[in-house]
């Protein structure tokens, strides 16, 4: 069991969108028990969407998960949701001044920053999750995701780009980990797939400074590299940001082959619709009365 939490205080991030290249400030204010996260689009005066699946837009999150209300979109949110997935925060209002998110350094090390020097603060309410009650299996073309009941957040995750490059990663949430073993993991792309990008009109904002690059057959600029399985960790990253698109945590363990934003989201749409998901309160597994919640004796449906 753990109590709501939200910033002591609001913070301000400045910095470009990686698609758009376009300058934003993006402002990270308190917000009370049970409101969730919520964007509000202030260039558009009081446009506000909540950061749920419901929002996402499937065939504009391709390299980014985009939310679109049918009236405004907010792009590239998962790098923030991630480090608020990570860092265990659950009531907070995302204000920004044009439609995508600063990509910063390409990670989400300069957001956890930003969030510690706000402070964190515990709130008057426990904070409810969405346990997965139901093993489930997706495919989509090459892509594969699984997921079964747990009482942690668990996510075994492949990449596979061809024999020379497949890493897997195997990551279990705790406020520690996240910081130490995924917030610093870059955004990467391949060089070769720079100028149909850019043709698209994206990566506009995209540079050595906050992006890895392969080249041929190696990286371009290895002095931006942190960890040697760096582009896993950064797919755990997205992966982390993606499942925090609904008003509360999810837990679970996840397995994910070669997966990209909107499968993500599809099949975290897919678990919600169908009643996969529970809400729960996560307790120690010490005793008996916890060994029947796990077995799904004092799990709620979906909705109640
Ligand atoms: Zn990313």
């Amino acid at each position: 069991m753990r109590w709501q939490r939200t910033l002591e205080k609001s913070v301000e991030i400045r910095g470009a969108g990686l698609h758009s290249g376009r300058e934003v400030t993006l402002i990270l204010h308190p917000a009370p028990e049970n409101h969730g996260i919520v964007f509000h689009r202030s260039d558009l005066g009081s446009v506000y969407i909540p950061a749920h699946v419901r929002f996402v837009s499937a065939e504009r999150s391709t390299l980014s998960t985009v939310l679109f209300d049918g009236q405004a979109t907010v792009q590239t949110i998962e790098h923030l949701l991630s480090a608020l997935n990570g860092l265990y925060l659950d009531n907070l209002v995302a204000e920004i001044d044009g439609a995508e998110l600063p990509i910063l350094d390409g990670s989400s090390r300069n957001l956890v920053s930003a969030i510690s020097e706000a402070g964190i603060a515990e709130q008057k309410k426990v904070q409810k999750f969405y346990r997965v009650v139901r093993s489930e299996e997706f495919v989509s073309g090459n892509k594969y995701l699984s997921v079964e009941p747990s009482d942690r957040f668990e996510v075994d995750y492949e990449i596979d780009f061809g024999p020379d490059l497949v890493q897997r990663y195997h990551f279990t949430l705790s406020e520690a980990s996240y910081e130490s073993e995924i917030s610093r993991a870059k955004t990467f792309c391949f060089e070769s797939d720079i100028h149909k990008m850019r043709a698209m009109g994206l990566a506009r904002g995209g540079s050595l400074a906050n992006a890895l690059v392969m080249g041929r057959n190696s990286l371009l600029n290895p002095d931006q590299q942190t960890y040697a399985d760096e582009f896993v960790r950064h797919k755990i990253l997205d992966f982390l940001g993606d499942s925090r698109l609904l008003d509360r945590p999810v837990v679970g363990r996840f397995v994910v082959r070669r997966g990209g934003h909107a499968f993500h989201t599809e099949c975290l749409r897919s678990l919600w619709e169908k009643g996969s998901l529970a809400l729960s309160v996560p307790k120690p597994l010490s005793t008996s009365a916890d060994q029947a919640q796990v077995s799904g004796k004092n799990l709620l449906p979906l909705g109640q």
